[in-house]
């Protein structure tokens, strides 16, 4: 392709001619399946200081076309290059994820048919296939036939949803009256979430006029498990103090170590007291595609919602979080708003308008890129691949617990592995203050120093106020030799740093 300007830019055409847009995304799909075949020899974390790339970029734009062709060379020298390589096998960080090879083909068709199901109307089919692919997930999950839901961008947002319907649902008719000056609802709203939840649960409040004070943090286990004696306290407590509790959030897969908190007997609790459960299983509910790992989700049946994220371990580009909800009214009574400009007018008769039932009008088509990948995989390829990551994070662990120079700091149920450099001499002190400082700062240098080779990247959390090193298998280019190499790496570098001679 040459740099000169393309045809139709000269000819005065509104958009690509069809034939230059053909030769062009076949230029374009050459790049993808270039990038995707030869990720691994990108360094994971590019070698970028922040702030240089905004330099290389023209500070204004440009008034005159610029050809098709440029704007991918630029792509590829100023972009790719320039990218942390999620879709990289030693991408071992935070939830590890991948955009699979179907997902994207899904995405490129959504973007040039251009829909956007708000209503029925504006996209039967986006419509109609979101209750489709809704409804296979919920399946795949092994959840009941009351469970409906919709597919947002993120379990951030499926979460907000999910309470502001507990808001509504818990009787305070906020999404009409609003909070000010409500003496009637005491000193506020409250929600419970373990000390471990995500801040999306947070956020939520925040956004809902809760505050962060409408926030309840329950106490974890040793375990990192909600504390469901605390939970049932602090309810009680707050009710005597005329505060109004609505939800309880339940976590199946923390953010920091994957811990499960007890959902059965959470949700005996929140049902007693009358609470809307919502379940966060953004990373982990993949697992549940697995009949016989299905345990860790035992009660989640029970919740009044759930949310699942196919863009963390199902494979899905980002973005796509599905929300499962019983209370599929409640959702709408927190959300639905009709302008007279959105009345559809030509009595199709009862259709489902998505924009109901959440905070945005419009939106994007995700469910075809999950129909194109639930097809492609199957749920039998989906079930292996998932398998597979359980096992390698399995064989991962095997190995840290069998180094004395290594100690694992929570369970392992998912494809996470928490862990630390604890070297044998100091087995017996890692109460004494000098030495939690210690151990703080080299496990630090040694996950900088390994991440800055370029072959693997991993995060990092605190657990139990202990500095902790996360290696989290989700990628389906990760195969047993890298995360080996994340183990030779980590070892070498905790050498190195304790000066001790390699070998
Ligand atoms: N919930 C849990 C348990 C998570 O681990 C995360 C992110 O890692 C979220 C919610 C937020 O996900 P999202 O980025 O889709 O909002």
């Amino acid at each position: 392709m040459s740099t000169d300007l393309d045809p139709e830019q000269v000819s005065g055409a509104l958009d690509m001619e069809p034939e230059a847009f053909r030769a062009a995304a076949h230029a374009v799909v050459d790049v993808m399946a270039d990038y995707l075949a030869g990720v691994e020899a990108y360094p994971v974390l590019p070698p970028v200081e922040p702030g240089s790339l905004r330099p290389r970029f023209p500070a204004a734009p440009p008034d005159a076309p610029e050809a098709i062709a440029l704007i991918l060379a630029d792509y590829r020298t100023l972009v790719e290059p320039n990218a942390t390589h999620w879709q990289h096998p030693g991408f071992m960080a935070y939830f590890a994820t991948t955009a699979s090879g179907p997902g994207i083909l899904g995405e490129m068709l959504t973007a040039a048919l251009g829909q956007n199901p708000m209503l029925w109307r504006t996209s039967p089919v986006g419509t109609e296939l979101e209750g489709v692919v809704v409804d296979w997930l919920r399946q795949a999950l092994g959840l009941p036939d009351g469970f409906d839901g919709l597919l947002t961008d993120t379990a951030s947002t499926s979460t907000l949803i999910a309470l502001a319907a507990a808001r509504e649902a818990g009787g305070a008719d906020v999404a009409a009256r609003g909070l000010s000056g409500r003496g009637e609802l005491g000193p506020g709203l409250r929600v419970y979430a373990s000390a471990e939840a995500h801040s999306s649960v947070e956020r939520a409040c925040m956004t809902l006029g809760l505050g962060r004070i409408g926030l309840r943090r329950i106490p974890t286990d040793e375990q990192y498990r909600m504390q469901v004696d605390a939970l049932e306290a602090a309810i009680a407590e707050d009710r005597a103090a005329g505060l109004w509790p609505i939800a309880v959030v339940a976590t199946a897969g923390t953010t920091s170590s994957t811990s499960v908190d007890p959902v059965s007997a959470i949700a005996e609790v929140a049902e007693r007291a009358g609470l809307w459960l919502h379940v966060d299983a953004a990373y982990a509910g993949a697992v549940a595609l697995l009949p016989d790992r299905r345990g860790p989700f035992a009660g989640w049946e029970r919740a009044d919602s759930l949310v699942v994220n196919p863009h963390k371990w199902l494979y899905t580009p980002l973005d796509a979080s599905l929300l499962l909800s019983r209370r599929m009214e409640a959702i709408r009574s927190a959300f639905s708003l009709v302008p007279e400009y959105l009345r559809t007018l030509d009595r199709i008769g009862p259709v489902r308008d998505y924009n109901e039932y959440q905070p945005q009008l419009g939106r994007r088509f995700r469910a075809l890129k999950l129909w194109f990948l639930i097809r492609w995989f199957g749920l039998d390829g989906l079930r292996r691949r998932i398998s597979r990551h359980l096992e390698l994070a399995a064989g991962f662990a095997e190995m840290v617990d069998a180094d004395p120079d290594w100690e694992r700091l929570a369970p392992v149920p998912f494809s996470t592995v928490c862990f630390r450099w604890r070297p044998a001499r100091l087995a017996g002190r890692t109460d004494e203050l000098s030495v939690r400082a210690f151990l703080d700062d080299r496990n630090a240098e040694i996950i900088d120093a390994v991440n800055r080779s370029g072959d693997v990247f991993l995060s990092h959390t605190r657990l139990a106020d202990r500095f902790t090193i996360r290696l989290s298998v989700g990628n389906l280019r990760t195969e047993a030799r890298h995360v080996d190499r994340a183990w030779d790496l980590l070892r070498q570098e905790a050498r190195r740093l304790d000066g001790r001679p390699d070998g």
